[in-house]
C-alpha cells in the first residue's frame, strides 16, 4: 500500500487543531501560594470557600444545586474537589460556573469542571471572546498564546444581569479594566442569626508596563477602568471577598480551625482603603503616562 505523505500530514493537522490541548501552555513560575492547598469552611449562611491558598474559588450551595466561582490554575481542580468534598458537598451537583476575569488563574479548569460536572458557564460578554481562545486573545497575556483549555460559554452576561439558582440570586456587576469582562458579583445570604449581603469582588489592578494608549488591543482600557473605580466606589454590602485571598487579608481574618464567623469578612474598611490605593496606581499612570513622551510619537 503507497502511504500518501499529504494525506498523513493533513490528518495530524486535523488531530493537532482537534486535540486543542498540546498547544496549551500556562505560564511557569507562579507563586508557591497559588498552588498551596488550604482548609475550606464556610464563609457566610450558603458560601463556602473552596480554593487555593491564594486563588479562590467560592461554593455557592443550593437546593437546586452548586455555583462555582473561579476554578484556579488547570492543577488547583483536585484541591477544588477534595475541598467539595471535605465541605461534605457533591462536586457533580455543580450546575453554574462563574468567573470574575478570564485569566488563566481562574480560568484554568474551567474546561474540565464543564466536561466533568456538565455544569454551564456565564461569563461577562466582554470576556467570552478571550474564554473561547483560551486566552490568546487577551490584550496582555494573548502574546503567549494559549494559557488555559478553551472554554465556549453558555450565557452571556452584562452589568447587572442576575443568575438564578434554587433560592440565590447572584448580580453581576461589570468592573472592566483587568480584562475586558472582568466582574464582581454581589449576592445575598443568611444564616439564623442575620442577613448577609456578600461582595466577591474583582480588584481593578493594572497589569500592562506599556502607556495605556499604546495598549492597541484594548482601546477604552482607561476609560474602563476610570469607570470600575467610580462605580465601585459606590458599592454598598455587608462583607467581601476577592479573586485573589491576599486582596482582602483572608489568611490574617482566618487561621486553620477557626469557628465559623462571618463578622471577620465584614471590613469595608479594608476594601475602600485598598480600592484607593489601586486607584492612585491608575491615577499615577495616567499622569506619568501624559508626561512623558511615548517613544513611538
Ligand atoms: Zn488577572
Amino acid at each position: 500500500m503507497q502511504i500518501d505523505k499529504n494525506k498523513i500530514i493533513l490528518i495530524t493537522l486535523l488531530f493537532l487543531s482537534i486535540s486543542g490541548f498540546s498547544q496549551v501552555r500556562e505560564p511557569l513560575n507562579n507563586p508557591a501560594e497559588w498552588s498551596q492547598k488550604t482548609e475550606p469552611f464556610r464563609i457566610a449562611g450558603n458560601l463556602y470557600y473552596v480554593g487555593t491558598y491564594d486563588l479562590a474559588s467560592y461554593l455557592i450551595a443550593t437546593d437546586k444545586g452548586n455555583i462555582l466561582i473561579n476554578t484556579g490554575l488547570a492543577s488547583s481542580l483536585p484541591i477544588i474537589k477534595e475541598n467539595i468534598k471535605t465541605l461534605g458537598f457533591n462536586y457533580k451537583s455543580i450546575k453554574i460556573i462563574l468567573l470574575t476575569q478570564a485569566h488563566f488563574d481562574h480560568t484554568g479548569a474551567i474546561a474540565a469542571v464543564k466536561k466533568e460536572t456538565k455544569a454551564k458557564v456565564y461569563v461577562d460578554k466582554n470576556d467570552a471572546d478571550v474564554l473561547e481562545s483560551g486566552g490568546k486573545s487577551d490584550y496582555a497575556f494573548g502574546a503567549s498564546g494559549m494559557t488555559f483549555e478553551p472554554v465556549i460559554p453558555d450565557f452571556l452576561l452584562k452589568d447587572k444581569d442576575k443568575i438564578k439558582l434554587g433560592k440565590t440570586t447572584i448580580t453581576m456587576l461589570h468592573h472592566p479594566g483587568h480584562t475586558k469582562g472582568s466582574c464582581s458579583f454581589i449576592l445575598n445570604t443568611s444564616d439564623k442569626d442575620k442577613n448577609y449581603r456578600v461582595l466577591i469582588a474583582n480588584m481593578p489592578s493594572i497589569i500592562v508596563d506599556k502607556k495605556f494608549r499604546e495598549v492597541s488591543s484594548y482601546k477604552n482600557i482607561q476609560e474602563d477602568y476610570a469607570k470600575t473605580f467610580a462605580s465601585m466606589k459606590r458599592l454598598d454590602f455587608d462583607l467581601w471577598l476577592a479573586s485573589h485571598a491576599s486582596q482582602f487579608d483572608l489568611h490574617k481574618k482566618r487561621k486553620p480551625g477557626d469557628p465559623y464567623n462571618p463578622k471577620v469578612f465584614m471590613d469595608k474598611d479594608l476594601f475602600f482603603e485598598n480600592l484607593q490605593s489601586l486607584e492612585n496606581s491608575f491615577l499615577y499612570k495616567i499622569k506619568t503616562d501624559s508626561n512623558k513622551p511615548s517613544k513611538n510619537d
